[in-house]
């Protein structure tokens, strides 16, 4: 179909479409015939849609049932055609057979060299405004092969319940694309609900389960309700730092192996993760993958890379076939992050002596408290041993004594209730595992935590809510 659109190598081929087979039919179809292509969010509103087809120059959009008035909008107002593979009524057949009929089969894939695009991923604007990053078919093919398949024995008997979105770099490139290159099986789903989850995986026995921290906790949560347990082997967390009781907790409950990793949208996306070989440390994100380069350097030296020893809290650095080849259209911001080959992840990490990587924080996450450096991940790490904490982020809100305060804002777990005497006994808490510097002097409830469409949280929203 997009052939018969006149769609050829190097066009940009935008999708909207939800976790359903059309998505994988619309990425390899455009693949194939030497297209890029470019997956747009699928919470996105028609002026974000019309930015990003615009930005990245798309030929086409591909766009989806329920995505469809959305899409339309935004493509209209970027100017750009829409191929619909859903009848509007969304009804299965019609879809399949709109999507089947024109296409006559392609005789074989367009050959594409290690350094042509293959996507442009829109970073997930969790800060600022979204930039493509291009990834080339070389950093697509090894974060698939070598960093994924082969080390964590993917085969054609493997079932993956794929809840990420497929518009995101997780579920796409280590979901999608590992079941495709294993000829795995994928149970597709869209719109994370725990209950729902747990229930097809134990239907459909599911062996892999791919998913952020949120969703980890969230599954525990059902456990506790849902008795059946499916028949997990293995279960990948990244995205966000998994707190070590929830890893504990989650492997104890399904009786398999939790494997946390640490990447980016640029970094294709894997750097780091804890794998069999070497055996997994909980609490970090274990080693480098092989044939890339994973320093820390000084955050504060701009233009150049200066590299820290091992016990030394620094940003994390990446180089190697993992790199995108940089923002489309920002030589500017693309000179920001590489610099001297490297990639600078704005990410603060530390190695230890054996070379495993603990993720510290996000750069821009961090809190500073009367001149003191204090890393939200460690006050939540603490809180999360707090029975009663089911949740927790922590952030930074603007003080006029101490510069900025530590705030932590809580889901209390089921049968506590949450309050001020529940936040003072939380306050106590964690006044006696951290430093006085450290520890928060406020503690707010919500039902929920505010998360983004990959399901991490949003603490820019809260900052902005507990900020005034
Ligand atoms: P944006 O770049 O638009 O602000 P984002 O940073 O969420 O959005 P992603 O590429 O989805 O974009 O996520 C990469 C970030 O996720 C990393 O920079 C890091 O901060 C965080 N991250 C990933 N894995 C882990 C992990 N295991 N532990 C802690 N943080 C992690």
């Amino acid at each position: 179909m997009l052939a018969g659109r006149g769609v050829g190598p190097g066009d940009r081929v935008a999708l909207l479409l939800p976790n359903t087979e059309h998505f994988p039919m619309a990425y390899y179809g455009a693949l194939a015939i030497g297209a890029v292509v470019v997956p747009v969010h699928t919470l996105l509103k028609a002026d974000e849609i019309a930015y990003v087809l615009g930005d990245c120059g798309a030929d086409v959009l591909v766009c989806a049932g329920p995505l469809l008035e959305e899409g339309r909008k935004g493509a209209d107002m970027a100017g750009v055609p829409v191929l619909t593979v859903l009848d509007e009524e969304g009804a299965r057949e019609s879809r399949l057979d709109a999507l089947a009929e024109p296409a006559a089969p392609l005789a074989r894939c367009l050959p594409r060299r290690p350094d042509d695009l293959a996507v442009v991923l829109y970073t997930s604007g969790t800060t600022g405004r979204p930039k493509g990053a291009m990834l080339t078919h070389l950093n697509v093919t090894m974060n698939i092969g070598v960093t994924m398949l082969s080390p964590f024995d993917f085969t054609a008997d493997d079932v993956l319940l794929a809840v990420l979105p497929l518009f995101h770099t997780f579920g796409q490139i280590c979901g999608m694309g590992v079941c495709f290159r294993a000829g795995a099986t994928m149970v597709l789903t869209s719109g994370f609900d725990a209950a729902r989850t747990l229930d097809l995986m134990v239907r459909r026995r599911c062996t892999v389960f791919m998913g952020v921290p949120t969703m980890y906790m969230a599954l525990l949560d059902a456990a506790a309700r849902d008795p059946r347990r499916p028949a997990l082997d293995r279960a990948f967390s990244g995205g966000s730092a998994l707190p070590v009781t929830v890893l504990e907790e989650f492997q104890r409950t399904f009786g398999c192996t939790v494997y946390e990793g640490y990447g980016l949208t640029e970094t294709s996306p894997v750097v780091a993760y804890n794998q069999r070989a070497w055996p997994p440390r909980p609490g970090t994100v274990g080693k480098p993958v092989w044939g890339v380069d994973v320093e820390i350097a000084r955050a504060d030296v701009e233009g150049r890379i200066e590299v820290l020893p091992a016990g030394e809290v620094g940003e994390i650095v990446i180089r190697g076939h993992n790199v995108m080849a940089g923002y489309l259209d920002r030589p500017g911001a693309t000179a920001e992050v590489l610099v001297d080959g490297w990639f600078r992840s704005g990410d603060l990490g530390v190695k230890d002596e054996d070379g495993y990587l603990s993720v510290v924080d996000r750069k821009k996450d961090m809190v500073l408290r009367n001149g003191y450096n204090v890393y939200p991940r460690e006050i939540e790490e603490v809180l999360m041993r707090h029975p009663s904490v089911a949740q927790v982020a922590v952030v930074g809100v603007p003080d006029p004594r101490h510069g900025e305060e530590v705030c932590a804002v809580v889901v209390a777990g089921p049968g506590s209730s949450p309050g001020a005497g529940l936040g003072a006994r939380l306050v106590d808490w964690s006044r006696e595992r951290l430093a006085a510097y450290k520890y928060p002097r406020r503690v707010e409830f919500v039902d929920a935590l505010p998360l983004g469409p990959s399901g991490k949280v949003l603490k820019r929203e809260l900052v902005a809510r507990y900020g005034g």
